[in-house]
């Protein structure tokens, strides 16, 4: 059993930091949110007062924040408080390079550190079925893994430093790009007077079937956008997406595009929508809203 420092006890780290902890993990976190904190000690953690805390006599320290700046302020504190051979896990969705920045800075006192971005969402990390997509050495990956088996189903080691926070941002892209299309399908039935909840059945039987259409086609045709996962969030990774790509030199029409439709749900005042409600800003642009 492990002693686990967490920091970012949110929609995803909250229920993430539980299951450690009912595993027989000893789990001390922090959150800039007392409510959160309190929900830490019900589900049977322990409270820090500050990040230090939380680091102290640690073995893993992991972190679930929302953005780079988050995971930037809090890591070089993580950094400040640790010590030699202590292991960073980093499992918020975040860019490549900000990834690597964090490993060279973590090197210099001997902490290593692990990119572990997830997929699966809120439900995901409840039902502790997760995809984590992991970026760091062999042998890091090797003693993080029992603690990953507790937190989700599909996990790979994908490569060096950044290569999970990569393949984050891939998923994030076809994530998007799905429910751009599944938006332009609903719009596409409903006015040419098709029935679109027996459209897209038929579209879910066939060779356009995916994991969107199984589990959102009825929220969407019902215009129910309970986050979920928030546009703002999505807004965040398609610039994680666009920034990937030019820095790995490649052109990505399609993503530019998508990240297009949600900046556009986003200044149209949906941020706070589950990122289904790209369907508002498809509707928009035909008058149909
Ligand atoms: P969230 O906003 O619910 O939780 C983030 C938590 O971090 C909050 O409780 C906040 O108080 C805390 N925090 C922020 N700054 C802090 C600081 N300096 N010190 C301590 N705590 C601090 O976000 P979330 O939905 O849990 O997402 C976390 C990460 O996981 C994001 O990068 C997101 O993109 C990613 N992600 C989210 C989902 C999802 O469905 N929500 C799915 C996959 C990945």
């Amino acid at each position: 059993m492990s002693k686990i420092g967490f920091i970012g006890l949110g929609i995803m780290g909250s229920p993430m930091a539980g299951h450690l902890a009912a595993a027989g993990h000893t789990v001390t976190g922090f959150d800039l949110s007392e409510p959160a904190l309190a929900k830490l000690v019900e589900s049977g953690g322990q409270r820090a007062a500050n990040v230090a805390e939380a680091v102290a006599g640690a073995e893993v320290v992991i972190t679930m924040l929302p953005q780079d700046e988050h995971v930037l302020a809090v890591t070089t504190d993580v950094i400040a408080a640790g010590g030699d051979g202590l292991l960073l896990i980093d499992m918020s969705t975040i860019r490549p390079e900000t990834s690597v920045a964090v490993t060279e800075s973590a090197a210099r006192k001997g902490i290593r550190v692990l990119d572990a971005p997830v997929s699966g969402g809120e439900a995901g990390a409840k039902q502790a079925s997760l995809s984590i997509m992991v970026g760091g050495s062999d042998a890091d990956f090797a003693e993080a893994l029992p603690l990953f088996e507790v937190l989700g189903k599909t996990i790979v080691h994908v490569g060096p430093t950044g290569a999970g926070q990569v393949v984050k941002a891939a998923n994030q892209l076809v994530v998007g790009g799905i429910y751009a299309l599944v938006s332009e399908a609903i719009v596409l039935l409903e006015a040419a007077g098709v029935d679109a909840r027996a459209g897209l059945d038929v579209l879910a039987g066939g060779l356009a079937a995916n994991r969107i259409l199984d589990l959102k086609r009825e929220s969407m045709i019902a215009r129910n956008f309970q986050p979920g996962f928030r546009i703002d969030l999505h807004h965040k990774d398609m610039g994680i997406v666009l920034a990937a790509a030019r820095q790995a030199d490649v052109s990505l029409p399609m993503a530019a595009l998508v990240a297009q439709l949600v900046a556009a749900a986003r200044a149209m005042g949906h941020g706070s929508l589950d990122h289904s409600a790209l369907l508002k800003v498809v509707e928009t642009l035909s008058g149909r809203d």
